[in-house]
């Protein structure tokens, strides 16, 4: 359509999508913030729904405790844990060959038994104590209240004990004790746990309490009957190795050392007991509740962490086992556990003849109960380790019963429980006769069978197992298909939205049309949605499910509520889909396609950090060269690019674990100090187009100039922090108050200071990479400082690609814009629409989100975090504060890369928010890969991994939203010059784009109070000379405005009185104020501004200079009232020439009710260049006699005016406005044709009011036609026009009387508006066609579809109009070139161009021919014959035809029929059997003659061109004639070489 203008153009269509902006960017904006809102929850209750799933607490009550039947075989039990200490550490030799814990060494050689003990994540300090002393694994929810010390819930070995002693952590000896009234305990305060220094001394402080009880008891009596009763339980807790671990890694020598430390407090309590008591009737357990990685961190499955030591002696223990072979006993069943323990022993534990008895660790709570004859505690899942007992035939029986008799009581209570809750419920089949087995196992014992009823014991009890396993995973089907359903459900939703709100297909649209139909259906579909919901919340209800059952199947019944109520849309979609090209459907399957390869690979890179250096190895060389395609090499830019991906390739192989390495941290921040020095001399000196959208070059003054420098400073400083607090603790010696002071004050001062940074991209971005860097480096440790650099060079490089992208497909097609016209979709004002290829976007950004978790040294696992990197900040254990530094680390990376990607939003003008949503659907596919990756089986370490993906994942959606909101404090202000370089070239390429800007962006009411707060500050009284008075406002946040007006104000009667029409002519100027030679040019060399304008310039001379000194970056706008207004534009003018516009925005000038000041020199001068043209807004009332003084013949004083050799012209856009509505023009003769009709006498309006009733989204409500305008987006443009057209008042008393009746026949204005949406909507329709390519009269003549015989509605509706319209004008006596029918004309005219083409296209549908002859409706013959009559060439100049006739609509509107004529022609010609050959050859022949003059004068619209069109058809059989000769050998025209030789394909009117 290239740059042509219609009356029912695409422009209109722009315009009427820029004025609804705000009344509809609300309703989007509600809808972001809901479908945000929407998300959050969801995600929450769906990430909720896997403690539904996979950790629903174990916890039954109402079991009774089976009491055992047999002898306990010790008085009483010693249990020793070693927080934190790990097998391989505690069995293995140092370097020297000495082993660290001989004593109990010694016991596993000569006295007791040994194994490993098998911790379940997540292995943490409460749930392993739990699995000890209780017996059963704890849900992962309970590690939170491990902080809080909660009283006992569950039954414990403690609880049965006839007394417990316990000494140990605060953290872990009131879990078990606290509630217990026979119990006795004491812990040490929380500062105790200070870990910078040894924390062995913990476990010293356990046994002195211990050792001090029983020095105690020789004195207290009563103390001593305690100790000397039977089933006493005695836990000391040793700290220690845990405190060790976290602060120095397992590793180090004072966790090792604490090793030696644990082993020799076993030595003494174990001498220290049997001195006390001397009856041998003691059993010692010493095992460790969680091992600790070499990050020194627990928690998840791997196996440092999961494998601990276990050794038991004493009474009632086996004595060790030699073995000849490696091979020990395979043991019993595992509880969900399938993880084989049968990793061989380490040959250098040395313990390779000894047998080892592995046991999870929950068998240990069965083992203690046995040991000292209590009952098992009531919800142990344990499984009784008889290999370590020590205890005749038949009493191993006894205890093998009590502990499964134990089991299946809590089995058959789940049971029961799930039985009466549910309407179906689908019992334990295997365990149905579990009674006969009963009785059966007692039977074998009574008959002394003893090894039959063991292994029937321990079968029931795996059984029992089982059915515990069953009854836990009862709801899993029910659960994963609801969740799945839902995650489906959000996708599909969130992809509707996208589509409807950020992309351009024509979604309102369709929807507008079945607005009507939905909105019935919306009700049926959310009614049934309800009772749907109401009949699964009673089902649920019944059966007693927990309220996030309800929750989930709530949310998932409501997301496809939601999806079914958008029916229509989806239908149409369907269609739109069906309706576009193959290569289309290809695009977008491809992009589907690489997207979802994407994604898996981020999935598996989740398991394989190595991925992510293939990844950025092939991806390096693959962008550069796709650069180096378009780009000079010379710019460097694709070597960057590549250097930069090598180089973060290289971290994704380091380990994972980050080696300390300080020297690396203190040289990163060397080099971060350079990658910053780099950017800033990029920012300020690069040259060339591909930086200038990113760099600033505007030299202006910085808030704070040495800004840069002391960032810089600042991340020096952090360095040698580093290295200060690193050689402080090697020492040993606490972190100095000092120190840590000043790193925080430098890590909190660093990040403030990127806010105060300058705000061009580049600038602002490595503002806050250098404002990061401290804090980062602070809390670094090893090569994830420098990991920190190269993710930012990438980032870097990510800019720098997408910068190229944008400036490539901007000059690839400079039309873009008429693509996002495509749609009425709304946006803030200078955002685009996301198309396919955007996709890319948040694709990368995934990538980079994910390369910054991996990067730093992270794995995802529940627990993976390096504790020992906050050490430079907190020393005493805090978890709360830790974890806040740890996260606040991990924030910093994404933060980088979440600042880039907000600003390459910007950059590419994207709707922010848009892309957030493609971002969660994109992480939503990956939610759902690793939901139904979560597994219930396999090692614990890939269980509880599976589950911290999938639970990283639900949570990246209020990650990448919080991180989000964060961030857009730092890159709010960033600014992209593309917007500035698009506005350099053109501002708007047309007036009404220009009018609806500046009328929804608030500009005209921020013009206006600056005016209105000039004339506030005037307080002297008017003289009788005017004089102007200037006002500049940079207060403004997006624009500076200088304002001009005039004291006293101009009136009427000062223009009309002496002088005030008079002319300057441009060759007296040159002498006397030569500003304004520029506008003379060769072709037009003289130019006359009025003289009182001039004038009042040239008094403000003086200060042009400071005035041009007071334009910043921000746009510029002048705007002035009545003769101001003409001072505005005349500096408009002046700066227009004078300032630099490569640097500086073109100003605007919007003028309130100013006089025309030029004549038709100056107006050909400002026209040349379309530009300058677009610079100027005129607003005029029409109760404003000023901006009309000089022209209108209301001016009775002059009646020299007529005389056309001394008339003011028009220039820019003028908005005129009046009570019935408003039209935008800039067509210099309709500007002056309706500044002289719109005239209304009356009290002068003020522009106050104007500006109110235009200004956002206020809508006037006694005015219907501001209403409409902002209600009805599509009609907006076709209102105007008409609008404009009616706004006519007659000037006379009788015209006036004649108009009414009129008005009140046919200018009725319900039809009037009716008329105007049927126009609107077939414009629209016009619009589709061409976009498939067949234009709109083919489309209607094949008619395949529904919105075909909507246009056959609004067809019909308006030819019954328009032939009421012209019968009753024929019967009116007529009156030559009256204004009426001239306007009147207008409309007419158009109807007959949009709508004749349909009625032909009809008329040969059906078979007939000869429409000219026979089919035309007269009433066309009437209106063309009127057009014909009105249209005296002389009058018009050459662009306004070309604007307003050409635009999309082709002149004759009979040419359809003709090319139908012509393709029968070539029927008869190519079946050649007609005798009439010659009479068609010759009809042929004048059509493509008709048809080239027609393309010489750009009456046709391009639309014939498309490729499916008729005209095309009849191309292609007219060159099949030529081609055969028919029509004379080689024959050849002007028509045929300008469609064979492609010429047509850059037709556009106007264009040739
Ligand atoms: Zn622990
Ligand atoms: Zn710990």
């Amino acid at each position: 359509m290239g740059g042509s203008d219609g009356i029912l153009g695409n422009r209109s269509v722009e315009r009427g999508k820029a004025t609804v902006s705000t009344a509809s960017g609300k309703w989007l904006k509600r809808r972001e913030t809901w479908l945000v809102i929407l998300g959050v929850i969801l995600h929450a209750v769906y990430m909720m729904s896997i403690f539904d799933i996979y950790f629903k607490t174990p916890i039954v009550h109402g079991m009774d405790p089976v009491t055992p039947r047999f002898k306990a075989p010790a008085k009483r039990l010693v249990l020793l844990v070693a927080d934190g200490l790990r097998a391989d550490k505690f069995f293995e030799p140092d370097s020297e060959g000495n082993y660290r814990a001989p004593f109990l060494r010694s016991i596993i050689k000569e006295q007791g038994r040994w194994g490993v003990s098998h911790a379940r994540p997540p292995t943490e300090s409460r749930p392993g104590h739990v699995a000890i002393i209780a017996g059963f694994y704890e849900d992962p929810s309970a590690v939170t209240k491990g902080w809080k010390a909660n009283p006992v819930e569950f039954d414990s070995v403690f609880n049965r004990s006839r007394h417990t002693i316990s000494f140990g952590s605060p953290d872990i000896v009131p879990i078990f004790c606290g509630a217990v009234p026979h119990s006795t305990w004491n812990t040490y305060p929380h500062e105790f746990e200070d870990f910078a220094t040894d924390a062995s001394f913990l476990d010293e402080w356990s046994l002195d309490q211990f050792q001090s009880l029983l020095n105690k008891s020789n004195e207290d009596s009563k103390l001593k009957e305690l100790l000397l009763q039977d089933n006493l339980v005695i836990f000391l807790h040793l700290l220690g190795c845990d405190s060790n671990g976290h602060a120095h890694r397992p590793f180090s020598s004072i966790y090792l050392n604490n090793v030696k430390v644990v082993d020799h407090i076993a030595e003494r309590v174990y001498h220290l007991m049997e001195d006390y008591y001397k009856d041998d009737s003691t059993a010692y357990i010493f095992t460790a509740d969680h091992g600790m990685s070499d990050k020194g961190s627990h928690g998840d499955g791997h196996p440092s962490n999961t494998d601990t030591p276990l050794v038991a002696w004493g009474s009632g223990i086996k004595y060790p086992k030699p073995i000849s072979s490696t091979n020990h006993s395979h043991c019993s069943f595992r509880f969900v556990d399938e993880h084989m323990h049968d990793t061989p022993t380490p040959k250098e534990w040395g313990l390779d003849g000894i047998e080892r008895v592995d046991v999870n660790q929950a068998d240990i709570a069965p083992l203690m109960s046995t040991l000292v004859g209590l009952p098992c505690p009531v919800n142990s899942v344990g499984s009784l380790p008889l290999d370590y007992i020590d205890m005749i035939e038949v009493e191993e029986v006894e205890a093998v019963v009590a502990n499964t008799e134990q089991i299946l009581n809590q089995f058959l209570r789940k049971s029961y429980i799930k039985q009466s809750n549910s309407l179906h419920f689908k019992p334990f089949k295997s365990l149905a006769n579990y009674s006969s087995i009963l009785d059966q196992i007692e039977n074998l014992i009574s008959v002394r069978e003893y090894k039959a009823a063991l292994k029937l014991s321990e079968n029931l009890r795996s059984l029992a197992l089982q059915g515990l396993h069953y009854f836990q995973t009862y709801d899993w089907l029910m659960l994963m298909t609801v969740i799945t359903l839902g995650y489906v459900g959000w996708m599909i939703y969130l992809v509707l939205h996208i589509l409807q709100s950020y992309t351009s297909l024509p979604g309102n649209m369709l929807r507008k049309e079945q607005a009507v139909r939905q909105r019935n259906y919306t009700g049926k579909v959310y009614l049934c949605g309800c009772l749907f919901m109401g009949v699964l919340s009673i089902l649920l209800f019944l059966e007693h499910s927990p309220p996030l059952y309800h929750a989930y199947t709530t949310m998932t019944v409501f997301l496809w509520t939601q999806i079914i109520s958008e029916y229509w849309f989806i239908k149409a979609l369907w269609k739109h889909l069906h309706g576009r090209k193959f290569n289309y459907i290809i695009k977008l399957l491809a992009t589907t396609a690489v997207s979802v390869f994407i994604l898996e690979f981020l999935v598996n890179s989740f398991t394989d950090r190595n991925l992510y250096t293939w990844c950025f190895l092939i991806v390096g060389p693959t962008a550069s060269l796709y650069l180096f395609n378009s780009i000079p090499w010379r710019s460097g830019i694709p070597i960057f690019v590549c250097m930069a991906c090598w180089f973060l390739s290289v971290f994704t192989l380091m380990p994972a674990e980050i080696p300390d390495n300080n020297q690396l941290v203190i040289v990163s921040g060397v080099m971060i100090i350079l990658i910053g020095v780099v950017a800033r001399w990029l920012d300020l000196h690069a040259e060339g187009k591909y930086w200038r959208s990113i760099s600033k070059h505007e030299v202006k003054k910085p808030k704070f100039p040495m800004l840069f420098q002391l960032q810089a400073l600042l991340v020096g400083l952090s360095s040698v922090m580093v290295s200060l607090s690193t050689s402080h603790r090697t020492q040993k010696q606490e972190l100095l108050a000092l120190h840590q002071l000043i790193n925080w004050s430098i890590a909190g001062f660093s990040m403030v200071l990127p806010l105060f940074s300058a705000n061009g991209l580049l600038s602002r971005l490595t503002s806050i990479f250098l404002g990061f860097a401290p804090t980062f480096l602070l809390l670094s440790i090893g090569y994830e400082a420098v990991f920190y650099g190269a993710l930012a060079l990438v980032l870097m490089a990510w800019i720098l690609f997408e910068n190229t992208v944008s400036h490539l497909s901007k000059d690839k097609k400079s039309s873009a814009s008429t693509k996002n016209a495509d749609a009425n979709v709304i946006f803030e004002h200078d955002e685009r629409c996301l198309q396919l290829s955007d996709a890319r976007i948040p694709l990368i950004f995934m990538v980079l989100f994910n390369i910054a978790f991996f990067g730093t040294g992270n794995f995802a696992s529940i627990a993976s975090f390096e504790i020992s990197s906050v050490y430079r900040f907190i020393t005493v254990f805090s978890p709360f504060l830790m974890a806040a530094l740890l996260i606040f680390k991990l924030f910093i990376p994404f933060m980088l890369v979440i600042c880039v990607f907000s600003a390459i939003t910007k950059l590419h003008r994207l709707p922010r928010l848009g892309c957030y949503f493609l971002v969660i659907l994109f992480s939503d596919v990956m939610t759902i890969h690793f939901f139904f990756l979560v597994r219930n089986t396999g090692s614990w370490m890939e269980i509880g991994n599976s589950i911290s993906h999938f639970g990283i994942m639900s949570a990246q959606v209020v990650f990448v939203l919080l991180l989000f909101a964060l961030t857009n404090i730092y890159t709010k202000g960033v600014e992209c010059n593309s917007a500035l370089i698009t506005s350099q070239k053109v501002i708007f390429s047309s007036g009404l784009e220009l009018g609806s800007f500046v009328v929804t962006s608030n500009v005209l009411h921020h013009s206006w109070a600056a005016i209105s707060e000039l004339y506030g500050e005037i307080h002297e009284p008017p003289s009788s000379a005017s004089t102007v008075r200037f006002k500049i406002d940079d207060q403004q946040p997006n624009c500076t405005i200088i304002a001009f007006v005039t004291w006293p104000p101009c009136t009427k009667e000062h223009l009309q009185g002496r002088g005030g029409r008079d002319f300057v002519s441009s060759s007296a100027l040159e002498e006397t104020f030569p500003l304004f030679e520029f506008l003379c040019t060769k072709t037009n060399p003289r130019f006359s501004i009025n003289k009182p304008a001039i004038d009042l310039f040239a008094s403000v001379r003086g200060v042009l200079g400071f005035l041009k000194s007071q334009i910043s970056t921000k746009p510029l706008i002048i705007t002035g009232h009545s003769l101001g207004g003409s001072v505005a534009s005349l500096f408009t003018l002046w700066l227009l020439d004078t300032i630099n516009l490569a640097t500086t925005k073109r100003p605007l000038c919007i003028t309130f009710g100013s006089p025309l000041i030029g004549d038709d020199g100056l107006q050909e001068a400002i026209l040349q260049y379309s530009a300058w043209n677009s610079c100027f807004l005129h607003v005029v009332s029409n109760r404003d006699p000023v901006p009309r003084v000089l022209i209108s013949p209301h001016n009775p004083t002059a009646p020299e005016l007529a005389s056309p050799t001394n008339e003011y012209k028009p220039f820019g856009t003028f908005l005129l406005y009046s009570e019935l509505g408003c039209a935008c023009l800039e067509d210099p003769d309709s500007v002056l044709e309706l500044l002289m009709a719109t005239y209304s006498e009356g009290p002068v309006f003020d522009y106050k009011n104007i500006v109110q009733q235009l200004k956002g989204n206020v809508i006037c409500k006694d005015s219907t036609k501001v209403d409409e305008w902002i209600a009805q987006p599509l009609q907006a443009g076709i209102i105007t026009q008409l609008a404009a057209v009616g706004l006519g008042r007659p000037q006379t008393e009788r015209r006036e009387r004649k108009w009414l009746i009129r008005r009140r026949d046919v200018y009725d204005s319900n039809v009037l508006n009716e008329m105007k949406v049927y126009m609107a909507q077939l414009e629209w329709y016009k619009k589709c066609s061409e976009d498939e390519q067949i234009g709109y009269y083919d489309r209607f003549k094949n008619a395949f579809d529904s919105s075909d015989i909507k246009a056959q509605g609004f067809k019909k509706s308006l030819t019954c109009y328009w032939i009421d319209m012209v019968e009753e004008v024929e019967k009116k006596p007529q009156r030559k070139g009256a204004p009426f029918t001239t306007r009147w004309l207008y409309a007419g005219t158009n109807y007959r161009r949009m709508i004749e083409p349909l009625d032909i296209a009809e008329y040969y549908r059906d078979g007939k021919t000869d429409y000219m002859a026979k089919g035309r409706s007269k009433h066309y013959t009437q209106l063309e014959k009127w057009l014909s009559e009105d249209e005296k060439p002389a009058n018009r100049p050459n662009n306004s035809k070309k604007q307003n006739l050409a635009g999309g609509l082709t002149e004759n509107s009979c040419f359809w029929a003709y090319v139908e004529e012509a393709r029968i022609s070539c029927e008869v010609l190519s079946n050649s059997q007609s005798n009439d050959m010659d009479k068609h050859k010759q009809s042929l022949i004048v059509f493509e003659a008709d048809v080239m003059g027609m393309v010489n004068n750009n009456a046709v619209s391009a639309e014939i061109f498309l490729k499916h069109s008729s005209f095309m058809k009849w191309w292609k059989e007219y060159s099949e004639i030529i081609r055969k000769g028919i029509m004379g050998t080689s024959y050849t025209s002007p028509f045929t070489d300008f469609m064979q030789n492609g010429q047509f394909r850059r037709y556009a009117p106007g264009g040739l």
